[in-house]
């Protein structure tokens, strides 16, 4: 599967995000680029978040990771863009 195919699907992007966040220990390494769940399908902008940040957000079913400036694809927008922007 190419690089262009995953990003076509939103599933398979916050498939990509688990994976890495499963990859990653509890309070290891600092920031860790995640990927854009945004709604352009051609997006590469990584999302830097601390796992633990991740951790949290992903029990919220809206959440969506997204680069600053991004707009969601369905979610609600608000807390959204404030974690973007904290990660800038
Ligand atoms: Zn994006």
């Amino acid at each position: 599967m190419t690089a262009d195919a995953l990003v076509r699907s939103r599933a398979s992007l916050r498939g990509i995000n688990e994976m890495i966040f499963e990859a990653l220990s509890p309070g290891g390494p600092g920031q860790t680029a995640f990927v854009c769940e945004c709604s352009d399908g051609g997006c590469f902008k990584p999302v830097w978040l601390s796992v633990d940040d991740y951790a949290r957000l992903r029990l919220e079913p809206s959440w969506t990771s997204l680069a600053d400036g991004h707009t969601p694809a369905g979610a609600s927008e608000s807390e959204l863009a404030s974690v973007g922007a904290d990660a800038a």
